[in-house]
């Protein structure tokens, strides 16, 4: 694929870099609601489902919520036109909340806990369009000793993955999917006990203009299942029955441009290779399942510096966010760029500093609690702002609480608006459960 198809489109831009957002409206946000902030553009979210949508116009698109589950986020992306791509009971819960009726909800169970089938079986009486995809025969059994017999589609482990590091390549992985030889049998006995509909494959995340291939490849390969289900290319004497398949969902993975000066995927050539790839369906649609896509560049978290460290091995910029705010890089080494939006006093502006090499780091006892080393930033001071971008996919959504440390605010941007829709946590969230266990009491701080 070439990317210098790849061209602004003006009032819907292809990516939005961190050094595009609007510095003071952060130093201003932050001012206002503290540090560290994450910051989820809803305008940028619907932006992203667009150019989505009109790249695959005639596709199913579900918006895998992994990436963000945010009241907000879902509804943005309900009201663009995206449906429901869940992985779990409290997915399937928050998407229900956010007003996605069963027709647009899809639940893919991994491993499924006893206590998820439950919930979701148990949903599937009021919300019957519900699609439930799984992907090991003993999946299928759970469901069908809970009574089950509604929407199936069945997770098929393509043998190709792609992604950006190996804890995200899902597609050559055993625990998604069933074996790709054994497919075709597995569907058609679930048949006999489901209302099987798609079949599906998601290869991992980090489709980017490199790694085409494989997507190809792996879109063929479930094309090729496709036709099989649904006899599509009978080859005379003893053809099964045909499935009554509505859809083949290749899922998701589409990459967006961490660094600065990566470029953006050409969406346009992915769908157009989508397409070429997965041939001629005879009437089946065609789904896709982007998570990272939809929310990642819309996402900033604002951190503010506390410690300018200089040592031998370079100087150590020490901020309050930390990797239980945003976990990609301690997980994935995942690199995230990094940008000054000054603020510190008696300090020039940033554009007039000179860019210093830096090591970004939070205040976690890790050695992986790290944002970046040797990230030449405008050279950073006490009480300065950082925006780290690219931060709305699973960012918020990782966070955590070890260390002690309460998980951070979440600012959503509508029509020029800013609306708290996560509150800071505090000290007394931290102990909550333990105290509703226990009856302890504890200090309300
Ligand atoms: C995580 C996931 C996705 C989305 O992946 P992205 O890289 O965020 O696009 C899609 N489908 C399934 C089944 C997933 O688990």
């Amino acid at each position: 694929m070439t990317t210098e198809t790849v061209r602004d489109t003006g009032a819907n831009p292809v990516v939005r870099r961190v050094s595009d957002w609007d510095a003071d409206r952060l130093a201003a946000l932050a001012d206002e609601h503290g540090t560290p902030l994450y910051v989820q553009d809803l305008d940028r979210t619907r932006q992203n489902c667009e150019r989505l949508l009109s790249a695959f116009p005639d596709a199913d698109v579900r918006y895998a919520v992994k990436a963000h589950t945010g009241r907000a986020v879902l509804e943005t992306v309900r009201e663009a036109g995206l449906d429901a791509e869940c992985a779990s009971a409290g997915e399937v819960d928050r998407a229900l909340a956010a007003g996605f009726g069963g027709d647009r909800l899809h639940y893919t169970a991994v491993n499924p806990p006893a206590r998820d089938l439950d919930y979701v079986v148990d949903v599937v009486e009021r919300e019957p369009a519900i699609t439930v995809t799984a992907g090991a025969v003993d999946t299928l059994d759970r469901l069908a000793e809970r009574g089950y017999d509604g929407r199936l589609c069945l997770r098929v482990n393509p043998g190709v993955g792609a992604g950006h590091h190996a804890k995200v390549t899902t597609g050559s992985a055993p625990k998604f999917g069933v074996p790709y030889d054994r497919a075709a049998s597995v569907a058609r006995e679930a048949a006999e006990r489901f209302d099987v509909v798609g079949v599906h494959a998601h290869a991992g995340s980090g489709i980017d203009p490199d790694q085409l291939d494989s997507h190809r490849e792996l879109v063929a390969r479930m094309g090729d299942l496709a036709r099989e289900l649904i006899g599509a290319e009978p080859d005379g004497n003893d053809e099964p029955d045909p499935l009554d398949l509505e859809y083949v969902d290749v899922g998701g993975g589409f990459g967006v441009p961490y660094r600065e000066d990566a470029e953006p995927l050409d969406l346009d050539a992915v769908a157009e290779a989508t397409r070429d790839a997965v041939g001629d369906l005879s009437g089946l649609a065609l789904a896709i399942e982007p998570g990272r896509y939809v929310v990642a560049d819309a996402g900033v978290l604002v951190t503010r510096v506390n410690t300018v460290k200089p040592t031998p091995e370079g100087t150590v910029v020490g901020v309050d966010a930390g990797m239980t705010d945003l976990l990609r890089p301690a997980m994935y080494d995942a690199y995230h760029p990094i940008r000054n939006l000054g603020g510190a006093v008696d300090e020039p502006d940033p554009a007039d500093r000179e860019p210093e090499p830096v090591t970004v780091a939070g205040p976690i006892c890790e050695t992986g609690d790290s944002f970046g080393t040797d990230r030449a930033l405008a050279r950073p001071a006490r009480g300065d702002l950082l925006a780290v971008g690219v931060a709305g996919a699973y960012g918020y959504e990782m966070a955590n609480q070890y260390n002690s440390r309460p998980r951070p605010a979440e600012v959503a941007l509508a029509d020029g608006k800013a609306t708290v829709v996560r509150r800071r946590e505090r000290l007394v969230d931290l102990t909550t459960v333990e105290r509703e266990a226990t009856g302890a009491e504890v200090a309300d701080r």
